[in-house]
């Protein structure tokens, strides 16, 4: 069959990216942590996180609307479960983009319990007609209907049950002042400690009944961007690796060829990354580069580099964005020198 660039583009070639692929869903549900005592790291969301909770359930009532905000699979859906759980109560999940029609959000809002959570992941991308009903529902738990047209038009107003409203979005920046104001919280999930990454392989390599050695973890913790998400997918590639050409058991030795193959570097970095560093150092002179012209000269998308790419080569300091334009650091021009001259080495 041949494929048109259409449909390879929904193909999920890229093993690092951090965003959900449809293929992972069971997998994702699967080791999910249940607890706020099972989710690793975020020390600085959790502690603040359990005590609204616990204060929440003390006085009976429904918790504060939540916003979560950080790169994605750094596990905004799985906080959004676990206070669920904590709290005892139900969780109804939908996105921006699905909710289209105002009808779509009253069916919602309307078939929530008293306490029970709406979580709407990817917030920023909820038009502006949603949105608007959606100030009444946060603040005065009541649905502003529009009722008839032209002058017979009327309000509507239907009160609703106290609920919760988690929204979670990876750019905070596109997020409108009037609803960012109606959150009682606001937390933002940074990229994971390195040890906290490790803590997490070592999880999930025991809820997959798979045996790993220290060394192993260690190796997938550091390239997996500092991102549980990857973590777990790069685990599941090198429990595969491990399987087929091992004896099962993920030894450094396993990790070490299996990661090689998949063409992921010590930072991460896949062949992707590598070409937009590269081209910035050697067809640009390290630039600055405007990001139109590093679009056209990677033959990636815009939008692609900025979300996907660039905000991980950002925080482990390869990349600058200036006003004038995209610069490969120091850092970068190291990384590469080494791979150059370890290639050389070899030759
Ligand atoms: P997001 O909603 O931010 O894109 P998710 O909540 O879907 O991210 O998390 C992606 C996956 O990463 C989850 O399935 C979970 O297995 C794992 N994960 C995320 N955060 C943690 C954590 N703190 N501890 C353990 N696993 C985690």
């Amino acid at each position: 069959m041949i494929l048109s660039s259409q449909d390879t583009e929904s193909i999920p070639d890229r093993l690092v990216t951090p965003e959900i692929e449809e293929t992972e869903i069971d997998m994702d549900i699967n080791l999910r942590p249940q607890t706020l005592f099972d989710f690793v790291g975020q020390e600085k969301i959790k502690e603040p996180l359990s005590i609204s909770i616990e204060a929440a359930k003390g006085r009976n009532e429904a918790m504060e609307h939540v916003l979560l905000y950080g790169n994605p699979g750094l596990g905004k859906t799985t906080l959004a479960s676990i206070i669920a759980s904590e709290m005892g109560v139900k969780i109804k999940t939908t996105a921006g983009p699905a909710l289209e029609r105002v009808g779509d959000l009253a069916a919602i809002l309307t078939n929530l319990g008293r306490g029970d959570i709406l979580f709407i992941d990817e917030i920023h991308r909820m038009n502006k007609t949603i949105e608007e009903v959606l100030y009444s529902a946060m603040e005065d738990y009541a649905l502003d209907l529009i009722v008839g047209k032209g002058p017979a038009a009327r309000t509507l107003r239907m009160p609703l049950e106290r609920f919760t409203l988690i929204g979670a979005t990876t750019k905070m920046n596109l997020l409108s002042g009037p609803l960012r104001d109606r959150f009682g919280h606001v937390y933002h999930l940074e990229f994971y400690e390195p040890e906290d990454m490790e803590k997490i392989v070592h999880r999930n390599a025991r809820l997959l009944e798979v045996t790993i050695e220290d060394e192993a973890a260690n190796l997938i913790a550091g390239r997996a961007r500092r991102t549980p998400r990857i973590a777990n997918r790069l685990l599941k590639r090198v429990r595969d690796y491990a399987e087929v050409k091992h004896d099962g058991t993920i030894s450094i030795e396993a990790a070490t060829k299996a990661l090689t193959m998949l063409l992921i570097d010590e930072h991460g970095l896949d062949e992707v990354d590598r070409k937009i560093l590269k081209t910035i150092i050697n067809a640009f002179k390290g630039g600055p580069v405007g990001l139109n012209t590093l679009a056209a000269a990677t033959a990636e998308e815009m939008e692609t580099i900025e979300t996907i790419y660039e905000p991980y080569l950002i925080q482990i300091g390869m990349l600058e964005r200036t006003p004038r334009g995209r610069k490969a650091t120091a850092r970068a021009q190291e990384h590469f020198n080494t791979i150059a001259q370890a290639q050389s080495a070899l030759l």
